[in-house]
């Protein structure tokens, strides 16, 4: 089918060009074809947006060596990690929190 867009599109003018067809006859067929493509792009946004899915089983964090916590900017609400179960933040008051890692030995910056 994705062959097959560009020749209709081209045949299609040609079509219109010559006065072989109505234009409204080629043009709404191509919008709806325009407007069916727009959507199926919009879910492949969605799907590819899908980072928050774990990529493995959670693991659990070691707190003698890392101290993670998120802070939500919202509502100041702190959270601390205890195990990691994706690499992306998590969410709080619709918003992605707020990353703060501390790892033992290093000085605080
Ligand atoms: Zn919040």
């Amino acid at each position: 089918m994705k062959r097959l867009f560009w020749p209709i599109v081209a045949a299609g003018l040609l079509l219109v060009a010559v006065g072989a067809v109505e234009a409204r006859f080629v043009f709404a067929p191509l919008l709806g074809l325009f407007i069916w493509r727009m959507g199926i792009a919009s879910f492949g946004s969605l799907r590819q947006g899908a980072a928050h899915i774990p990529d493995g089983p959670p693991v659990a964090v070691d707190m003698a060596a890392e101290r993670t916590t998120y802070w939500c900017s919202g509502c100041g609400a702190e959270v601390l990690l205890l195990v990691r179960g994706a690499a992306v933040a998590p969410r709080h008051c619709g918003e992605r929190m707020v990353e703060r890692r501390e790892v033992a030995g290093v000085p605080r910056t």
